[in-house]
């Protein structure tokens, strides 16, 4: 839970779209084929002689790029590089590029317009990216290495991720099974009205046993996690159970249609008669809308200062009488023993109270109903191949996808990354991870921390007392990279998941048995203080984020690799890709949520009154930037995408300046060849190319109601326009959209 709170990259596959996940894994899968049949063995001559043929053409273009580069190099008295990575990136970055674009008008299709043409969306899939495709790489890897006959590892939880992704895989025993284990679990808890009679007199039992060792989240969220206020303790939080109201939040009447069908067709495969269960239905969605109409949207949410409320249980109750909330609470954290002076964080305090009210007013089998409703939700995922294509049809109105192809094998990586990510992510980094990342990365970290700090002397609208607080935040930032080191000692990873019981059988039984294993270790963390180490991205994932709590930075191993870093490319790639992720995730300690932590990490004014005023007047410039922007006639959504647009400016401003220090040390390196484009450019289409992506306009509706992060066109553009170094480089003249005349800065 407490999502908001971490302040990530990318936009993250939440689970709330299940099997959004098809592509065509063919590219990648390839060398990863068990039993192979050997390259040359199968080739036809005509293959042959088409090889030879290709041989040649290659050749030809490496003297034509020697001969170009020998002659810009006499024009220019500059260096071009010929290595092979420079010969490869460049040609990957000119097919790329829409060279009839004006850079200066739009700089999106200038970086992206031949990517966007080359890149129509696979199948099955709602949007696509640079960072799907690396996504993908990483996925088809773990697949060699689960698959692996001579699988022989020494550490139980690796094994446990194996038979994990086996039972996902085995779906022979999922197909015999149906809808039986959901019906069976459904019964246990004491039924529901749309397939039996049920038992009317336990509120409390269903809420406590659905959201404890299930953990589902019907009307609120419950977690443990660092008290904001005190950064080195754990404390319960609770919160309101959507973050995202996608379903109910201004749908179209075309998703809500969907939804319902959705909604009567599970109930008809767990065993409801078509009638009845329809008109139940019904009553669930209405009551979901009754919930989302008293949800606070993300927009109004973002000062924690305002949200934050620490109360006791007792004076939970007070508030929100409708749930026995220590009762509930003691379940949940059971065994703890817990009584009503135990301190609760409140993020949702007037929720909380309006849905006391709204479970006060609502009769109880709609309750109950509701209750098994989200755990149907929760679950439905591990079941057989029928309800997987209601999912299916449910996806195309949400969020435009046509079909779903994704092969078995990635939803299961995916699955097992989800439950047993820092097994599988010891697997993934024996395999890839070289150990010198880690010094670079750290080394480019500091890089750019001093071209942040530097910048901070220049700012004009800063008083001298928070300038120099903010520079001792800046040094303060704890920063991880790669992995955690226990994953790497069998027997601390096997800690990890001691008492989580998997089995190569029944994937379902493995699901339910993480869900329990899940509240065991959130219960366990309360009277615990917070563990830095802590992770909540594992190794493979190819995103990253900053914690407030913590005052850190994360870089997962999957980020750390080309487009956005390689040791063989130029540093003009390098600093734009993912030097420019760490000055965004950096830049998160000072946006508008990160900035009310201080450097310890606890949420308190640190600032001078002067400096708040000052850097709210400059953040409004960004509000009112980007909702002008337009997607398909729809705004962006200027207030709930601010964290992240202050992330992107600053970061894309450190790492330009990092980069600037590292020639003037270095010298100016050679330029890449063919691409005609001097090393400060390439630095800008560089960053730009990271966010190249295509989307269905359904996806592009949902991704600007629900994602705290811009679209990426306006990642770019919004970003370059705000910047005077790219107009100098690329000549806009003032007037022009990537120029206009009137610029936002905040760090
Ligand atoms: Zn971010």
């Amino acid at each position: 839970m407490s999502n908001y709170k971490r302040a990530t990259l990318e936009e993250e596959d939440v689970s709330e779209v299940p099997g959004d996940t098809a592509s065509s894994p063919d590219r990648v899968e390839v060398g990863f084929r068990k039993g192979g049949i050997d390259v040359l063995g199968r080739r036809t001559r005509l293959e042959v002689l088409l090889l030879v043929l290709l041989l040649v053409t290659l050749l030809a273009l490496l003297a034509c790029l020697l001969v170009l580069g020998l002659r810009f190099h006499s024009e220019s008295g500059r260096g071009i590089c010929l290595s092979e990575a420079c010969i490869t990136v460049a040609s990957q970055m000119v097919e790329a590029m829409d060279r009839s674009a004006d850079p200066c008008h739009d700089f999106y299709q200038f970086a992206c317009g031949g990517w966007m043409r080359k890149n129509p969306l696979p199948d099955g899939r709602s949007h696509w990216s640079t960072f799907n495709s690396i996504g993908e790489q990483n996925q088809a890897l773990l697949k060699h290495l689960l698959e692996n006959g001579t699988f022989n590892s020494s550490s139980e939880a690796e094994k446990k991720a194996q038979f994990y992704y086996l039972s996902c895989l085995n779906t022979q025993k999922i197909e015999e099974l149906g809808a039986k284990p959901l019906t069976e679990l459904i019964a246990k808890i004491g039924g529901w009205s749309i397939t039996d009679p049920w038992d009317k007199d336990n509120f409390m039992e269903v809420l406590k046993v659905v959201s404890g060792p299930y953990r589902a989240q019907p009307f609120f969220s419950v977690g443990v996690s660092a008290d904001p206020k005190n950064s080195n303790s754990n404390i319960i939080q609770v919160n309101q159970s959507f973050e995202e109201p996608q379903i109910c939040r201004g749908p179209t009447p075309k998703v809500l249609v969907a939804y319902l069908d959705y909604m009567v067709e599970l109930g008809t495969l767990l065993g409801g008669e078509k009638g009845s269960t329809h008109l139940q239905m019904q009553q669930i969605l209405d009551f979901e809308k009754a919930l989302a109409n008293i949800t606070v949207p993300q927009d109004q949410r973002r000062d924690e200062e305002k949200i934050y409320h620490k109360v006791s249980v007792a004076e939970l109750q007070l508030l929100a009488p409708a749930v026995d909330w220590l009762e509930y609470l003691s379940s949940s954290l059971s065994p703890l023993d817990l009584n009503d002076t135990e301190p609760v964080v409140l993020y949702a305090r007037e929720y909380l109270q309006q849905v006391s009210d709204l479970i006060n007013k609502t009769d109880r089998s709609l309750l109950n109903n509701y209750m098994i409703w989200t755990l149907v939700q929760k679950t439905v995922a591990s079941l057989d191949q029928r309800f997987e294509n209601a999912q299916d049809k449910l996806l195309e109105s949400l969020i435009g996808t046509k079909k779903s192809c994704t092969p078995r094998w990635q939803t299961c990586i995916e699955n097992t990354d989800d439950t047993l990510g820092f097994a599988l992510g010891a697997l993934f980094v024996k395999a890839t991870f070289d150990k010198k990342s880690k010094d670079i990365a750290e080394e480019m970290i500091d890089e750019i921390r001093s071209a942040f700090k530097e910048a901070l002397d220049r700012l004009g609208w800063m008083d001298g007392t928070t300038r120099q607080a903010a520079k001792e935040k800046a040094d303060a930032i704890y920063d991880m990279i790669g992995f955690p080191e226990f994953i790497l000692d069998p027997k601390e990873l096997d800690d990890v998941y001691d008492g989580y019981e998997v089995s190569d059988e029944s994937f379902f039984q493995n699901m339910l048995n993480f869900y329990n294993f899940s509240s065991r270790v959130m219960a366990d963390q309360l009277r615990k203080p917070p563990n830095k180490d802590q992770w909540s991205m594992t190794p493979p994932t190819v995103n990253a984020y900053y914690m407030p709590t913590k005052n850190g930075i994360v870089f997962p191993a999957g980020i750390l690799q080309a487009p956005f870093y390689a040791h063989d490319h130029p540093k003009a790639l390098n600093f734009g890709g993912i030097g420019v992720v760490m000055g965004h995730e950096l830049t998160h300690a000072f946006d508008d949520q990160g900035r009310e932590y201080d450097k310890e990490g606890n949420l308190r004014p640190w600032w001078q009154n002067s400096s708040v005023e000052a850097f709210r007047e400059r953040t409004e410039c960004m509000v009112d930037q980007y909702s002008q922007y337009l997607v398909n006639t729809e705004h962006v959504n200027g207030k709930q995408t601010l964290g992240e647009n202050i992330a992107d400016n600053g970061g894309l401003k450190a790492a330009y300046h990092a980069y600037q220090s590292w020639v003037w040390k270095n010298g100016e390196e050679k330029r890449l060849p063919a691409i005609n484009l001097t090393n400060d450019q390439l630095f800008f289409v560089g960053f730009a190319q990271v966010w190249c992506s295509v989307r269905t306009p359904e996806s592009a509706h949902e991704g600007l109601v629900t994602d705290a992060h811009s679209p990426p066109r306006y990642r770019v553009i919004g970003t370059l326009a705000n910047f005077p170094e790219f107009s100098q480089h690329f000549h806009c003249p003032v007037g022009t959209p990537m120029n206009t005349g009137k610029r936002c800065e905040v760090w």
